[in-house]
Order: C-alpha cells, then structure tokens, then sequence
C-alpha cells in the first residue's frame, strides 16, 4: 500500500485568497485554508512529489519531507513550480540533483522561467540541482514504480496528468481526451481538479469534474484545485456518496 499526502488542495491564488472577506475565507475550519496544489506519493520504493507549488516550503516542513526520489510536473503555471527553489534543501540532504520529468511545453517553460538554474555560473551561489527528463504518454519507471502520463487539456495547453497503479492525479484539467480516459478506467482513487460552481474556460467546474467522474466511475474520488467559492462543512452535503473535497494534510492510502 501505498500513502498520498495532499499538501495543498488550493487554486492559484491559494485560500484565503489576499483582501478577500468571504465566508470561506473568513473561515475558521482548518479544511478551508487550502495551499498551491500538490501531492506527496510514497510508498516503500519511492517517494514521488506531483508539482512543487510555490508553498512547497510551508508543505515540506508541516510533513517533515526531506527525501523526494523524483519530481513530477503537470504543467509549468507558476502555482505548480513556484516552490522549485526550494529543492535546495532536499539537494543538500540527498547530496544528488533532482530529476524533475514534465512534457515538452513544461520543461521547456521551466528553464525560461528558471533560467539562472541551467545558466553556468559561478560555483557556490546556492542554486538548485535538477535534471530535466523530458517525457510523453509512454509509461516509465522511478524506483520500480510505474508512472503512466495521461494527456489532458488545460484550454488550450497540453498538459499531463499521472496515473499510478490504480490511483491517478489530474489537475488544471478543463478537457479529457477519449483516449485518456481510457486510461483512467477502473481506478481505487481519481484526484481530480473542480475549480468553482461557475464555469471556467481553463479549468472544469464543479459540475464537470462531478461528469468526469461519472463516466471514470472510481472507486472514491477527491476534488482539488479548490477557490474559496467551496466552503468546506456546507458544500461537502451536495456531494455524491464516492465524492470529497481533499483538504490539506489529507492522507489517504492509494
Ligand atoms: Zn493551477
Ligand atoms: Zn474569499
Ligand atoms: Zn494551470
């Protein structure tokens, strides 16, 4: 068995969203206050980070994570490498660099966006250690664990979403292929993103997300990627009976 920690089920602009006095945000509900998503997958072989949001540091200490095996990126917003400085940390405790694997679109943003990692400069100033795997559809390998990407549409950006084992993570999502979901047949558990109630040209409301799993049909499935339109303990009602809203520091076994 393997264990998932979700440490952070928030939107990009994370909840309580900044000047905002809405109920969610003025809530006092610990499953109301939602950091960048990302989630922590480990089992005995390996210990996989999906994203690494820009609170990954808040993450990273609330859990005590100090050892990732590899990074996997959905797509490069900056709420899902924002936190990639950080891994400075984990470099020095493994003393190696990070393998970071991400689609085409994905790394290649990265290294614009971080482009003082990849630039040669001098020795000593303290940048993060990472190595770019590019990837596709096709099925690899970290610490003999299988990842499968799953190709997904984020409005018009093609993004990836992981599938491990019976369990799989999509987030951003605002259109699935036929294919893809194919490939999320008869799973134990699908993370999947429900941005609002309202619709979204970029990411699936909540109604959509609540289609996906319709057609997937999972066992359980958990809702990210969450604003502060979802209060917690009064939206979690209208819910169907295999359906929750993750939250974070959630830990499910998968
Ligand atoms: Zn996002
Ligand atoms: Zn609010
Ligand atoms: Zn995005």
């Amino acid at each position: 068995m393997s264990e998932l920690i979700f440490l952070g089920t928030g939107t990009s602009d994370g909840v309580p969203t900044i000047g905002c006095n809405c109920e969610t945000c003025r809530s006092k509900d610990p499953k109301d206050k939602r950091l960048r998503s990302s989630v922590f997958y480990s089992s005995d072989n390996a210990k996989i980070l999906i994203d690494i949001s820009p609170d990954f540091r808040q993450q990273a200490l609330r859990h005590n994570i100090r050892w990732i095996d590899a990074i996997l990126l959905t797509h490069s917003h900056y709420d899902h490498i924002g936190g990639l400085d950080e891994i400075r940390s984990i470099n020095f405790i493994m003393k190696k660099s990070m393998p970071v694997y991400g689609n085409e679109e994905a790394l290649n943003e990265l290294r614009e966006r971080y482009s003082y990692i990849f630039k040669r400069t001098q020795e000593g100033g303290g940048k993060p250690q990472v190595s770019l795997h590019y990837i596709n559809e096709k099925s690899f390998e970290i610490n003999n664990v299988i990842i499968k990407p799953i190709k997904i549409m984020h409005g018009e950006i093609p993004i990836l979403g992981y599938r491990i084992e019976d369990f799989a993570y999509i987030t951003d999502a605002s259109y699935i292929p036929e294919n893809s979901l194919f490939e999320l047949m008869g799973l134990n558990v699908l993370v999947i993103n429900a941005l609002r109630f309202e619709k979204h040209p970029t990411h699936f409301n909540l109604e959509e997300a609540l289609k996906i799993i319709q057609i997937l049909n999972p066992k359980k499935a958990y809702l990210t990627h969450l604003t502060h339109r979802f209060l917690y303990k009064r939206d979690k009602k209208i819910l169907p009976k295999n359906v929750e809203f993750a939250y974070d520091g959630l830990k499910i076994k998968v």
